[in-house]
C-alpha cells in the first residue's frame, strides 16, 4: 500500500524551478534510496514532501491525505520523521532534552533510542554542542524517531562521518527496516544502499533521470547520472 505518493511535483526557488514534475512513490514498510550528485534536487525533493518548501505545484499525499498546502509542524504531526542535513540539533539542550522535545506517544521512547544508540546514554547530561558529528547524528535520528513516525527521512544518512560511525549507522538503519518502518534515505554509498534499500531513484538536475530496483543498475546508468 502506498503510504507517500507524489506526482507532477515542482518546486521553485524564487520562481526559478529546481524540481521538475517529479513522480515518486514511497510504499509501507519499504527503504526508498534517493541518490544524485550534488545539487541535483534531492534536498529540495524532501523539503517539498516536509513542508519547508511551499513554492511547489503537483500532488502530495502522505497516509491518504493531500499535504500539498501543509506546513511542517502539521506534516511532522502526520507522521513523518526528519533527520535534516547538517542534523540541526539543539546545541544548548542535552542529549536527553532534545529527545525529550520531540516525543511523541508510540513504541519509541529514550529507553528504546538509548538501546539503539549506547553512546547516547553515555552522553544524556551533555549538551549538544559538545558531541561528535556521529553522536549528533545519532542523535538526530533518535529524535527523529522520538516522535513515532510512520515515514522516516535521513538527509545525507552518513555524510562525513567516520568509517566505524557510518557502520553503526548502516546497522540502526537495517534494524529499523526490519522493524518495518518505512524509510527515505539520501546517501551517496551505493554499496551500502545495494543491500538496504528495495528501490531507487536517481534525480537529474531537478527530473527523475531514472528509478528502479539495484539488480536493474548497470554501469552506463551509474557512471551518467552518479559518478562526478
Ligand atoms: P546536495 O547533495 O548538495 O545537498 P541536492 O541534490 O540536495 O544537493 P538541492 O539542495 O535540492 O540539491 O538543490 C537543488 C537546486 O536548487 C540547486 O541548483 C541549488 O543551487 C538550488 N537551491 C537549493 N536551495 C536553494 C535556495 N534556498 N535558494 C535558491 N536556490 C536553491
Amino acid at each position: 500500500m502506498s503510504l507517500l505518493e507524489a506526482k507532477k511535483l515542482s518546486a521553485f526557488y524564487s520562481g526559478s524551478i529546481a524540481l521538475s514534475e517529479v513522480d515518486f512513490l514511497v510504499n509501507e514498510g519499504s527503504v526508498i534510496a534517493l541518490m544524485g550528485r550534488n545539487g541535483m534536487g534531492k534536498t529540495t525533493l524532501i523539503h517539498c514532501v516536509c513542508g519547508i518548501i511551499s513554492e511547489k505545484s503537483g500532488l502530495i499525499k502522505f497516509n491518504s491525505v493531500n499535504i500539498h498546502d501543509l506546513i511542517d509542524f502539521q506534516i511532522a504531526k502526520l507522521g513523518i520523521g526528519l533527520v535534516p542535513e547538517g542534523r540541526r540539533i539543539f546545541s544548548n539542550l542535552t542529549v536527553h532534552e532534545n529527545l525529550l522535545v520531540s516525543a511523541k506517544k508510540g513504541e519509541w521512547n529514550q529507553k528504546k533510542i538509548y538501546d539503539l544508540f549506547p553512546r547516547l546514554l553515555d552522553r544524556k547530561y551533555q549538551l549538544g554542542n559538545s558531541l561528535s558529528g556521529g553522536e549528533q547524528q545519532m542523535l538526530s535520528i533518535g529524535r527523529a524517531l522520538m516522535t513515532n513516525p510512520k515515514l522516516l527521512i535521513l538527509d545525507e544518512a552518513t555524510e562525513g562521518l567516520s568509517p566505524l560511525i557510518q557502520k553503526e549507522i548502516w546497522n540502526v538503519l537495517a534494524t529499523l527496516k526490519k522493524s518495518g518502518l518505512s524509510i527515505i534515505i539520501v546517501d551517496k554509498s551505493l554499496e551500502k544502499l545495494s543491500t538496504l534499500a528495495d528501490h531507487f531513484y536517481f534525480l537529474v538536475k531537478g527530473k527523475i533521470a531514472w528509478s528502479g530496483k539495484y539488480d536493474q543498475l548497470n554501469d552506463k546508468l551509474i557512471k551518467s547520472h552518479l559518478l562526478i
